[in-house]
């Protein structure tokens, strides 16, 4: 099992380099924050305990991330090959995830980071939109979808997350500077880390990520 984690505060494009590196490099996408967002929507015992922090822009605890992604990590087989967006967090999950890979006798290969000025954060953020249907995304003046509130790719309604309105953004961007930005020295002492600049947008962002896994 192989594991690369893509490291970056909300905003830094991690979705959408995740989703291109998945279609060319055939690495399976593993968003927290889409399993959580599933959990929340379907009213499970899990996502009604996490909707509440999700709300508000803080992390959702440990525990209840370590049993989001228990089991996901050996159901792949051997072979398996993940790409991590948004996960881990915390240094305890950090700690987690090798814990995991060690006893599946996997390799965590690569971290990237996915480095973006905060100002480029808040634009992105407060302009995304998501398909509701397929979960695309578009941002009202980056990537606009060509019919106002509708997604070019399955014609779903587009909506904005509530975490995704301009107080929100700024607590979830202080909890990344706070809670998971030490996680770049940890990786990078354990060579591990690269780094790319993410503020050029998804297109360059992708070959740059592609190129790092390519050289890895
Ligand atoms: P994201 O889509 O990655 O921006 O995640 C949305 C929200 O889900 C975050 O603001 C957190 O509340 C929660 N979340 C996602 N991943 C994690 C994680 N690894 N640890 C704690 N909370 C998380």
């Amino acid at each position: 099992m192989k594991a690369i984690v893509l490291l970056g505060a909300p905003g830094a494009g991690k979705g959408t380099a995740a989703e291109r590196v998945r279609v060319a490099a055939g690495y399976t996408h593993v968003s927290t924050g889409d399993m959580l967002r599933e959990a929340v929507r379907l009213a499970s015992p899990l996502g009604q305990e996490a909707e509440g922090y999700m709300k508000r822009g803080a992390l959702v605890p440990d525990e209840l991330m370590i049993r989001l992604v228990e089991g996901l990590l050996g159901a792949g087989g051997p072979d398996a090959a993940y790409l991590f967006d948004g996960f881990p967090r915390t240094i305890r999950q950090a700690d987690l995830l090798d814990e995991a890979i060690e006893r599946l006798g996997g390799k965590l290969a690569r971290v990237i980071f996915l480095d973006c000025p905060r100002e480029v954060l808040i634009q992105r953020l407060t302009g995304r939109r998501i398909c509701r249907a397929c979960g695309a995304n578009f941002h009202m003046t980056n990537m606009a979808p060509k019919k106002a509130g509708v997604c070019d790719q399955c014609g779903g309604e587009l909506y904005q997350r509530p975490d995704d309105h301009e107080s929100t953004i700024i607590s979830r961007l202080d909890v990344f500077n706070q809670k998971t930005e030490g996680l770049i020295a940890r990786y990078e002492r354990q060579g591990l880390l690269s780094r790319v600049d993410s503020s050029a947008g998804a297109e360059r962002l992708a070959a740059d990520v592609l190129a790092v896994l390519a050289a890895s």
